[in-house]
């Protein structure tokens, strides 16, 4: 049973959330919510994110009406979610989520697996080691707050008087910048063995430190993250690194353990040779400026960024051996797809436009390349050239070629260094060699 405490309750005048920070279809929400009469509350990120001063990347509401009610109360819901019942209020460009006060597994409720086959389907269900696999009761608001992974994800921000609640230590973890999760840390790891990837996303990209114990056995659970769902290990993975902190995260993966454990392969060849680690972690900062920049990168390029150079050397490897580049290129990136797949569930339609972007390389480097305006006609042109300016900021190579390239896409033509079709003979056609006639043939005609 959850122990119920006091919360701690912050006044208007004591926290600097202001309601013209607050998405404003959010607010209408939790006005409407307050007007019938129920407990409506900002919930989760966005609390934590307002009280820091960033700006949230959604804005979520629980409340105490039942999915039913809050179907009722909005037009625009539609209800969805099979383990637990969502509402979704569709708006003209987005959708806010609603969710009813939920609780976590009571100790004397859980049925594991294999003793689950009751008449009728548990309202919470574990798997052998305790990996939480249905979670289904409604709670109060105390209790969704628990349920919620780390203290700093449990504040609410309550629209009946404008305060912040924090039931656990959220608020001073906020202070001190402290990862530290609601309840015992081996408990929530093996719980949702993701919370240990949100952990490291949160250290990373808030700048925050996992508390030390915390930290510890995060490293020692990392083998199992595989564990996890892999559709659900995919979307993580795109949070971890496409969101302006891929290089502090691709540090905190490798030094826990969860690099080795979801990529295997990858993380031996990077610590293969220590020019790689150095090459990731500049191809990273790139990616992360081009997030700051305003252009966050595909989940392709993304992977090309990760996993390109490794790729790349493991094709030169087979090219050597007498395979040809492409041929190459393409059985190193099938290789690493069918390792994805038992883990990290990659789309076949990214891991393709992987692949593209590295196959595309070498036309690129051409100089000067040919028929340059079809090239730029092609859907992974845009990543490929990224992917380029990342080599050449990277390794110093093919410089030239992308200076080319950034001529030829400027708008101004003169700028381009070398128009092929104007500096460039147009390359000469190999003729066919005729085969001669034999003598004796040419003598009988
Ligand atoms: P951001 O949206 O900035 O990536 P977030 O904390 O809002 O971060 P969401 O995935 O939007 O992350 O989740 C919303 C909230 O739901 C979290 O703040 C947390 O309270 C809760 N939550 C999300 N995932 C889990 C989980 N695996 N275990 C427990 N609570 C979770
Ligand atoms: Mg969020």
């Amino acid at each position: 049973m959850v122990k119920t405490m006091q919360p701690l309750i912050i006044p208007r005048k004591g926290h600097s959330i202001s309601r013209k920070q607050v998405n404003p279809n959010a607010l209408r929400t939790l006005y409407r919510l307050r007007d019938y009469g129920f407990i409506a509350y900002l919930v989760g990120g966005c609390v934590r994110d307002l009280l820091l001063k960033r700006t949230p990347t959604d804005f979520d509401v629980a409340t105490n009406a039942t999915p039913g009610q809050i179907k009722r109360l909005f037009r625009n819901c539609r209800l969805v979610g099979r383990r637990f019942r969502l509402a979704h209020l569709h708006f003209k460009d987005e959708i806010l989520e609603v969710s009813t006060f939920r609780a976590a597994a009571p100790a004397d409720e859980v049925d594991t697996e294999e003793t689950g086959h009751n008449k009728r389907p548990p309202r919470h269900l574990t798997d052998d080691d305790g990996m939480v696999l249905r979670d289904n009761v409604f709670g109060t608001p105390e209790e969704d707050a628990l349920r919620r992974d780390f203290t700093i994800n449990a504040l609410a921000y309550n629209i009946a008087d404008f305060s912040v609640i924090d039931y656990s230590t959220g608020l001073s973890d906020l202070k001190q910048r402290i990862i530290r999760p609601i309840g015992d840390p081996f408990v929530r790891f093996t719980e949702d063995p993701v919370r240990m990837l949100r952990a490291v996303r949160f250290a990373a990209s808030h700048n925050f430190v996992i508390e030390p114990a915390t930290w510890e056995i995060l490293c020692a659970l990392s083998s199992t993250i595989p564990r996890a769902a892999p559709a659900r290990l995919y979307e993580e993975m795109l949070k971890l690194f496409q969101y302006g902190s891929a290089r502090p995260v691709l540090n905190l993966m490798d030094d826990s353990g969860l690099l080795a454990a979801l990529f295997p392969r990858f993380s031996q060849w990077l610590h293969g040779n220590s020019q790689h680690l150095i090459l990731l972690h500049t191809n990273l900062e790139c990616l992360d400026e081009l997030f700051r920049s305003g252009t966050p990168p595909s989940p392709a390029l993304f992977l090309a960024a990760l996993f390109g150079p490794s790729l790349e050397e493991e094709a030169l490897v087979r090219h050597r051996d007498g395979i040809p580049r492409q041929q190459a290129l393409d059985t190193a990136c099938a290789i690493l797809m069918e390792e994805f797949c038992k883990t990290v569930c990659i789309p076949a339609r990214v891991g393709d436009r992987l692949r593209r972007i590295l196959t595309f390389q070498p036309s690129l480097h051409r100089m000067p390349p040919r028929r340059p305006a079809s090239m730029v006609s092609r859907p992974e042109f845009a990543d490929a050239v990224a992917y380029l300016r990342l080599s050449a900021e990277t390794r110093g190579e093919n410089r030239t070629s992308l200076e080319w390239w950034d001529a030829f896409l400027s708008d101004d033509p003169s700028a381009v260094c070398s128009e092929p079709s104007k500096n460039e003979a147009p390359a000469k056609r190999r003729r066919k060699r005729r085969r001669r006639r034999p003598n004796s043939v040419q003598a009988a005609v």
